[in-house]
């Protein structure tokens, strides 16, 4: 067998730590968000970021029926061959509309959006008409097009057709069309419930005293702005002590009422023997070194079975803060956006000219954090933030966009295209106003 024949569990180091590609890495993660999570209905004011878990079919036509596209005057087209007078005969408000047929000498003042009175096909714009009493002249009557100013029904929608598509998330708009045809509730699927802790003995809580050796936990605060940011349902479980035992109830614990837990910190390789004991007991978790940077170690596997009956995913990330947006990103979103049921999800990146040089190595695919911007000629064009250490979370905080180095490239020259991942679309809970 050559290397390229190698399946990636073969890579197996001296400590027992497999060797992975990210693409392979990200691929397995997402095969295990297998499974038809269950389903609720759920009124209009709480679908914002929700996923659909039903077709929406239009009950009815939209609009309902012919209207008004233009404040005026409704009339029969034919007449506009014959005369540029007419006698008003009466009103179409819309919700109180002109329930007569009319005849080639009737118009009826009308108002956007207002139902066509019966045997009428065109509206003249108010602009244009001239109003004596019941009187209605307008002096260049022949340059009208028959049918001007009408929209018809179903024009927008047509009754019976497909509007939105299980496995949609739910934004402003689709709500707002949803509410359009008349439902007040629609089936999405369950919240996802999500778990997260930080380890390390030196971790402290913000808020409480630091001492000489500590470090502020800065992880569980991002990973839960990022679950909030795609609607899971998500506990604080606090920080994990470096300590087998501890670890091992924590986790036992959290994984009977969780569809995923989450952790940074402890799956270095020299930090990871008892989380991995730990972890080993309760069901079968993987140690990866990805070939990413950062993010390099990850632990990926399941604790066994939550009592839903469904299996309970685990997902070990790195410590360092910039690693853990990095991974959660680039590998967790995907995962987390399947087991919700998201089946619309495409994660946008851009090809982007690189105004600087970066480097990298061979068989890595290192993440820069990088700035964006679009230069005169309308082109994007990339730089870094500058020093790319995965403990400088200031550089993720200037940058708004992740640039990506091929595993095949050693360094990238200036001028080089690259492809960036804009964290408008891939940081959940990045401010986009
Ligand atoms: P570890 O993999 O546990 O050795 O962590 C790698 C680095 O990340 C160490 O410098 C840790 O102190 C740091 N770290 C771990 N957890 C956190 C956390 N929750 N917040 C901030 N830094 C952390
Ligand atoms: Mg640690």
């Amino acid at each position: 067998m050559n290397n390229a024949e190698v399946s990636c569990f073969d890579f197996v180091t001296s400590s027992g730590n497999r060797h992975l590609k990210l693409d392979e890495g990200a691929r397995l993660i997402l095969s295990m968000g297998l499974g038809d999570q269950a389903t609720e209905l759920q009124p209009l004011a709480k679908l914002m970021g929700r996923v659909l878990s039903e077709d929406i079919h239009a009950p009815f036509n939209v609009p309902p029926h012919r209207n008004a596209a233009m404040d005026g005057f409704a009339i029969k087209g034919e007449s506009l061959l014959s005369q540029n007078t007419w006698t008003i005969v009466g009103q179409s408000f819309a919700g109180k509309r002109f329930s007569n047929a009319i005849s080639l000498q009737d118009a009826v003042q009308i108002t956007t959006g207002a139902p066509m009175p019966e045997g009428a096909d065109t509206v003249i714009m108010k602009e244009m008409c001239e109003v004596s009493g019941s009187l209605l002249t307008v002096e260049h009557a022949q340059s009208i097009r028959i049918g001007s100013n009408v929209r018809q029904a179903g024009e927008d929608i047509e009754q019976g057709s497909l509007v939105l598509n299980r496995g949609q998330r739910l934004g402003s708009v689709e709500i707002g069309m949803i509410a359009s045809l008349g439902f007040a509730e629609v089936n999405v699927y369950q919240t996802l419930k999500v778990a997260v802790f930080s380890t390390g003995d030196e971790v402290c809580a913000p808020g409480e005293l630091r001492g000489d050796d500590g470090i502020y936990d800065t992880n569980r605060f991002t990973l839960i702005a990022m679950l909030r940011g795609l609607e899971c349902e998500v506990s604080d479980l606090g920080i994990l002590p470096d300590n087998q035992a501890a670890i091992e109830a924590s986790l036992r614990d959290a994984a009977l009422h969780h569809r995923l837990v989450l952790t940074s910190g402890g799956v270095s390789v020299g930090e990871a023997d008892f989380v991995k004991q730990a972890l080993n007991k309760l069901g079968n978790t993987n140690f990866w070194q990805l070939a990413i940077r950062p993010g390099r170690p990850i632990a990926f596997g399941d604790l066994g079975v939550n009592n839903q009956g469904e299996t309970c995913l685990f997902a070990g990330l790195p410590g360092n803060p910039v690693a853990v947006l990095v991974t959660f990103c680039i590998l967790i979103q995907p995962l987390i956006r399947r087991l919700q049921g998201e089946t619309e999800w495409v994660g946008l990146t851009w090809t982007s000219k690189a105004t600087e040089s970066m480097k990298s190595r061979i068989g890595r695919s290192d993440f820069h954090r990088g700035i964006y911007t679009i230069n005169e000629k309308g082109e994007v064009e990339v730089r870094t933030t500058g020093p790319q250490g995965s403990g400088i979370l200031t550089s993720m905080h200037e940058a708004n966009c992740l640039i990506r180095i091929e595993e095949t490239r050693d360094h990238i020259e200036a001028g080089e295209l690259v492809k960036i991942y804009p964290f408008s679309r891939w940081l959940p809970g990045y401010p986009l106003v």
